[in-house]
């Protein structure tokens, strides 16, 4: 869908009014905003999207923004990949934030707020503050710190600072109200103590900001205009602006929360928390791994950052969660690999085919199409040979007529060489067919113009030449889950449903022009579906993922009842 084409989602309405009521437009600005405890999904590819297509809608500038609060879970690892997978995407961010750059400034604010006697060093135990929260509809009750001096505030939270006390010991909570209908508004945590390295601060701090303390700082820091979130964080809003009041010099942008809805897919998780499970339980092989929803994941698997990018686009945004059907993006991948790649013949269950009156230690050179959804692509020569594999599925002894494949006494042709007709078949002691006797017509090789070249036969079948072929790996691949929605159960968890059968090798036979095809390339391997070439590939020991099938067999499977 072209830019220009759909309408308005509500974030750019909610801007569009901003526009309207005195904002400029060089006062819009966003940020992507990921913590880096793990690779980036499917589901960020929503967000990334949103606020980069933000960017590019209205010229804006468009930050990364790392929200590296939490150490105990945050690595170097995942900021690299992190950005490796936005680039990917084929978006550019204005500049590289860290929440962490700023420690400092937060740390120099929440000592002003104590000042003004809005926070005070609590040290009780979680369990204890917890106790007092009260409920959503009883209010809480005060900790016996909530009256601590500003001085003793002030000692207290430079003594966390320095390094004077043991996590736990105390933390330092902002002073609103414990009676709020808004639990998230009862005296919220800023800062604990977490004796922890930081992947960039390094030691610096064993105080460590949260999330409520650190976001809307930051974007304020930045001058972010539209600081899009997730609906999770609607309750949140509330105390994001109220430590906004606290701080927001008027002269300067005041940053605006708005949420919408997170985007989930069928038959797979989207929470880094739940990938690093499977990663760490070995369920798969790591975050890359092309089973795994991760943009790394679909990427290796043989995704285009175009077929993601048209799927967040054709999804949009919504004010609901929701599940979106793995499905839909399977079409996007289909609908651009179809465009862009070459289509090759390549066999994964072989049957052996002789073609009896074809000459012995004869070769030919037949010509192929690239693609015929792109005249540029040109064509290629592949060779054709007395021996030749087919696919098992596509030979029966006895059919019906809807069978249009080859069966004894059939005739079908071989995409871009001649029509065949099959004759006899060996079979081994179990009564497998293991080899087909057939002989074919001379006069009827595709292009030449003959008349038999001509002949309408109803079955086209992919084929590769037995010496001339070349052998690969193939993994196929099945869905991750077979459940749609593996993490809504309430009585079981989502490591239940893991598909043990997800994936399987093969050993594919391929037209010898793969020879050198190069990691990540990607093709359409005819009737199989479309394959890429994956990073395990070394020099003559090829590596291929099917991406994706051909036709979506799993939409007619689901609707069986
Ligand atoms: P996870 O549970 O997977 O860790 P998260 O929301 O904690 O997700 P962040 O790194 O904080 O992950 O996310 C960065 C941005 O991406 C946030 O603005 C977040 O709201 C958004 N985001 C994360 N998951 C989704 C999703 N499934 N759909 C849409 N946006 C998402
Ligand atoms: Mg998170």
């Amino acid at each position: 869908m072209g830019e220009e084409e759909r309408s308005l989602n509500f974030i750019e309405h909610i801007i569009e009014d901003d526009l309207e009521s005195g904002y400029g437009r060089e006062d819009l600005r966003f940020r992507f905003p990921p913590e880096p405890n793990g690779y980036l999904h499917i589901g960020h590819a929503s967000s990334i999207c949103l606020n980069f297509g933000l960017g590019l809608r209205y010229d804006a500038p468009v930050n990364l923004r790392f929200d590296d609060t939490n150490p105990a879970k945050e690595e170097k690892e995942y900021v690299e990949a992190i950005k490796r997978d936005v680039a990917w995407l084929g978006y550019e961010w204005d500049t590289e934030r860290y929440a962490s750059d700023y420690f400092g400034q937060l740390y120099d604010w929440a000592v002003e707020l104590i000042k003004q006697g809005k926070a005070y060093v609590d040290s009780q135990t979680s369990e204890e503050i917890a106790a007092q929260k009260g409920t959503p509809t009883e209010p809480g009750s005060a900790s016996p710190c909530r009256d601590r001096s500003v001085e003793e505030n002030l000692r207290l939270f430079e003594g966390m600072k320095n390094g004077d006390f043991k996590e736990g010991e105390h933390v330092l909570r902002a002073k609103i109200d414990m009676a709020s209908a808004n639990m998230l508004m009862r005296d919220p945590v800023m800062y604990r103590v977490l004796h922890k390295a930081h992947h960039r601060t390094n030691t610096d701090w064993c105080i460590y900001p949260l999330y409520d303390w650190t976001h809307g700082e930051s974007d304020y820091i930045e001058q972010v205009s539209h600081s899009l979130c997730t609906l999770e964080f609607l309750p949140h809003r509330e105390l994001y602006d109220w430590f906004l009041d606290q701080l927001v010099d008027s002269a300067k942008l005041r940053p605006k929360q708005r949420e919408f809805a997170r985007r989930n897919l069928s038959h797979t998780v989207v929470s880094k928390r739940k990938l690093l499970q499977l990663v760490e339980s070995g369920v798969v092989n790591g975050w890359d791994d092309p089973r795994m929803p991760t943009i790394s994941g679909l990427r290796r698997r043989g995704y285009t950052p175009e077929s993601i990018r048209n799927f967040a686009e054709t999804i949009g945004i919504a004010k609901r969660d929701n599940v979106v059907d793995v499905s839909l993006l399977e079409f996007h991948v289909r609908e651009h690999l179809n465009k862009i790649t070459p289509r090759v013949m390549a066999v994964l269950n072989p049957l052996k085919l002789v073609i009896a009156n074809y000459e012995e230690g004869k070769e030919e050179w037949l010509d192929a199409e690239n693609n015929p959804e792109d005249e540029s692509a040109g064509s290629r020569k592949i060779p054709f040979s007395r021996e030749l594999y087919i696919e098992q599925e596509d030979f029966r002894e006895e059919a019906n007529r809807k069978f249009f494949r080859l069966k004894l006494g059939g005739e079908v042709r071989l995409k871009n060489g001649y029509i065949i007709k099959a004759e006899s078949c060996t079979k081994d002691v179990e009564g497998n067919v293991i080899e087909v006797q057939c002989t074919y017509d001379p006069k009827s090789k595709s292009g030449s113009g003959t008349e038999e070249s001509l002949r309408k036969v109803k079955g086209t079948l992919h084929w590769v030449s037995i010496p001339h072929a070349i052998t690969a790996e193939v993994r196929l691949y099945d869905r991750l889950f077979t459940d749609a929605t593996p993490d809504a159960h309430k009585d079981k968890d989502f490591m239940e449903f893991v598909n043990p059968d997800s994936l399987h090798k093969v050993t594919g036979y391929l037209e010898p022009s793969l020879k050198d095809a190069q990691v990540g390339d990607r093709f359409q391997f005819q009737r199989l579906g479309y394959f890429n070439v994956d990073t395990d590939s070394k020099p003559g020991e090829l590596v291929f993922n099917r991406t994706v099938t051909l036709r979506d067999t799993w939409a007619k499977l689901d609707q069986k009842p």
